[in-house]
């Protein structure tokens, strides 16, 4: 009966996550398998939000804040900006869904993104349905903003940049952003999705949602606490946005959908300035391991502002990617993410890194792929 369904439903193809450590175990049998598929924390959460769930766990029979009053007070107050131009959700997952509900409802409504960028930007264009246009990145794998300013058009109504961009961690710099918002048609709504800001401090020429937002310029920012924070098993994702934007979030969101747990832990989890700090220090340790890795293998790796390095291997990824896998190592294939000679490696504790630059040697060098 899967005729019922909307048929643009059906064209879509569910999301790709990165392969379960249990599930590689058990179709390999191999008893120590690592996951550096999925730009999570290899530190792990802050110990002051586990304590925070723990307490919360306790009131677990109370519907959450839907308000998520406790919460949005606290990022107002670290960033400075006003409790009616902040967004919070189930995961900025959530939230760029919401966006794309906001936004887009006619076949003849138009969405542009880079490619390849962030998938889940793609679904909300599917969902709608409305026409997705994707721009190539330019030869440094970065958003290629003038080409992307280029195909708005009158029926364009969103435009989605993630910076760092996922897959490739590249940046698109603050005069560029300028230029585009500042040529920017007023029908148009820009996403700037900063989900890796946090690993971008170090880099001057990285531009900030809230600089246009403070502008007044028509522009949502979305961040989240899956990344450098660590939360990604609990889904907060939060964002900054003119105030009809977020009043137009509150009328389509679920009521409940940030869990009372997940409130708890982001709250804790911001005020853990220490643990943010190990995180991003290990984090740049980490991303000149993985390139070194790579390099050692005469791979391509692209320079990168976020938590993992995207390297082109100058050959098909997947054979390679399952040849990883063999070795107990989950990396991401750039076939799943719109680049097929490429490989996405998230930073991972020293250990596990260590493995992985051995894994990739030998699959490389014994030529078993
Ligand atoms: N945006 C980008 C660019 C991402 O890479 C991710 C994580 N895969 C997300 C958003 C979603 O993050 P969250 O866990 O907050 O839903």
């Amino acid at each position: 009966m899967a005729s019922l369904i909307r048929p643009n439903v059906l064209q879509m193809t569910p999301y790709l996550t990165g392969k379960p450590i249990e599930e590689v175990k058990r179709e390999l049998g191999l008893d120590r398998v690592i996951k550096l598929a999925s730009n999570e924390n290899p530190i792990g959460p802050s110990p002051k939000a586990v304590e925070a769930v723990r307490k919360a766990a306790e009131r677990m029979h109370i519907y959450p804040d839907g308000a998520a009053f406790e919460l949005k007070e606290k990022i107002s107050s670290k960033f400075g900006v006003p409790r009616n131009q902040i967004l919070v959700g189930n995961g900025s997952d959530e939230l760029i869904h919401l966006i794309g509900l906001l936004f887009l409802g006619k076949p003849t409504d138009e969405m542009i993104v880079g490619d390849p960028s962030f998938s889940r930007f793609d679904a909300s264009a599917h969902l709608a349905p409305s026409k997705l246009v994707k721009v190539p990145l330019d030869s440094d794998f970065r958003h290629d903003l003038p080409a992307m300013a280029r195909a708005i058009t009158e029926n364009t109504k969103l435009v989605f940049v993630a910076n760092p961009n996922n897959p490739t961690g590249t940046i698109v710099y603050k005069n560029e952003v300028d230029a585009f918002v500042r040529d920017l048609p007023e029908h148009v709504t820009f996403v700037l999705d900063e989900a890796y800001y946090e690993f971008a401090v170090n880099e001057p020429r990285m531009p900030n949602s809230l600089d246009y937002l403070a502008q007044g310029k028509n522009i949502i920012g979305l961040r989240t606490l899956s990344k450098a924070y660590g939360l990604a098993g609990i889904r907060v994702g939060y964002g900054f946005a003119p105030a009809w934007v977020s009043d137009a979030i509150d009328r389509a969101r679920e009521p409940f959908d940030v869990n009372s747990l997940a409130q708890a832990a982001a709250v804790a989890a911001f005020d853990d300035i220490e643990h943010l700090k190990q995180t991003v220090e290990h984090n740049t340790r980490g991303l000149a391991t993985l390139t070194k890795a790579f390099e050692a293998v005469g791979a391509r790796p692209i320079p990168s502002c976020a938590n993992f390095v995207f390297a082109d291997l100058g050959i098909e990824a997947k054979p390679v990617f399952e040849a990883l896998l063999r070795h107990g190592v989950i990396t991401r294939s750039g076939h799943a993410l719109g680049d097929k000679n490429s490989l996405r490696v998230t930073v991972g504790t020293d250990e596990e890194m260590e493995i992985f630059a051995a894994a990739l040697k030998e699959v490389l060098m014994t030529a078993t792929v």
